[in-house]
């Protein structure tokens, strides 16, 4: 069983007697940079030229530097700009900055992982990551409460990563619901096979398979995107509150009937062939190479891909069918 840590198992003042810099304000950096601050821990943030959001962090009373500074001033650094450019920020702003003692923190491990970051021996090397995004992370701190995150120790140069990290992690809020112990390797694998086979890519394929199949049959579009990607929130909804069971006690008999005879149909043991060939590839590097690859190279795929996509009948159906529900914010 997984090992599971609480406020009670969390010493605060560790973080609070650091400096901290979280380079990067987005999704991850400004939720933890504000409750960082609100919990009383020495902040800055650390902002390339031109960012974008430098006036929302200084507007919420943030001191913003540059990522140099803040590596230099800090003794835990938190890296939260964009996986893929993670090792050119660590580079040129960060490497040269780091003393032994300091402690080098990331919000996913796949720089680690695949040692595009290679942090030298007398520094700390953790992780805490919100199993969230960023602004469920702050919302839950201003109320009380927290997002579970998951913790982990690459390099324990002090001794003392774990503490360091779980009080990092009480300083977001994350010990009020929960954090579990991981390693690197254990989270970046499975966050990237969860977001490729099920999550993102799995599901995507299956939605747009469906889709094809009863327009390619004759059905209308505006039925089928009803019956194949609109109604799959109510069912993940009824999973993400009750497991399988709940979304089962929701459904109609027929419904569950089908799911049972039906889905092992669709889902093959040749396509869980094929999963276990996705989590080898991603094991061995070689996804994580190649999309290091395809991003430095100009993104000439990811483009393609996105683009034809976008142009998928799914697509243009949803877009105008959405209008009808007003209650659907395309924002959100
Ligand atoms: P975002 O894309 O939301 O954050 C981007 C931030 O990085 C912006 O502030 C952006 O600047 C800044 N930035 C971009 N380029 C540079 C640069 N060269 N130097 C300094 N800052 C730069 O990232 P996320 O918060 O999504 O992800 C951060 C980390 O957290 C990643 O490791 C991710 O895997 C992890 N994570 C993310 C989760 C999520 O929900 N999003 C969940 C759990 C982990 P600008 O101000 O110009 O926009
Ligand atoms: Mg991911
Ligand atoms: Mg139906």
């Amino acid at each position: 069983m997984a090992e599971l840590f609480y406020d009670a198992d969390a010493d605060l003042s560790i973080i609070q007697g650091r400096k901290v810099a979280v380079i990067g304000y987005g999704s991850q950096g400004h939720a933890h940079a504000l409750s960082l601050r609100d919990s009383g821990v020495d902040v800055r943030v650390g902002l390339h030229e031109g960012s974008k959001s430098k006036a929302k962090a200084e507007e919420q009373g943030l001191r913003v530097v540059s990522p140099s500074e803040a590596a230099a001033e800090a003794d835990v650094i938190m890296i939260l700009v964009p996986d893929p450019i993670q090792a050119q920020v660590y580079e040129e702003h960060i490497k040269d900055n780091l003393k032994d003692g300091d402690a080098l923190f990331f919000g996913h491990g796949l720089n680690i992982r695949y040692g595009f970051i290679k942090p030298p021996a007398g520094v700390d090397v953790c992780m805490v990551a919100p199993k969230g995004p960023g602004h469920l992370v702050r919302r839950q701190y201003e109320e009380g409460r927290g997002v579970p995150c998951i913790a982990a120790v690459e390099q324990d140069a002090s001794g003392n990563a774990f503490a360091l990290a779980l009080s990092y992690a009480k300083g977001i809020g994350g010990t009020r619901a929960g954090v579990i112990k991981t390693t690197f390797t254990e989270e970046t694998e499975t966050d990237l096979f969860g977001e490729q086979a099920v999550l993102c890519g799995g599901t995507a394929a299956l939605v747009k398979a469906g889709f094809e199949t009863l327009t390619e049959a004759g059905y209308q579009p505006e039925i089928a995107y009803f019956e194949c990607l609109h109604e799959l929130k109510l069912i993940v909804d009824l999973m993400y509150e009750g497991g399988l069971e709940k979304m089962r006690w929701s459904i109609s008999e027929t419904a569950e009937w089908g799911d049972y005879v039906t889905g092992p149909r669709i889902i093959t043991d040749a396509t869980k062939a094929e999963m276990k060939k996705v989590l080898a590839e991603i094991q061995d590097g070689t996804f994580a190479k190649n999309w290091m690859d395809e991003y430095h190279g100009g993104l000439k795929k990811y483009n393609e891909y996105k683009q034809q996509d976008s142009e998928h009948l799914l697509e243009t159906t949803g877009k105008e069918l959405r209008k009808l529900m007003s209650w659907v914010d395309e924002e959100a």
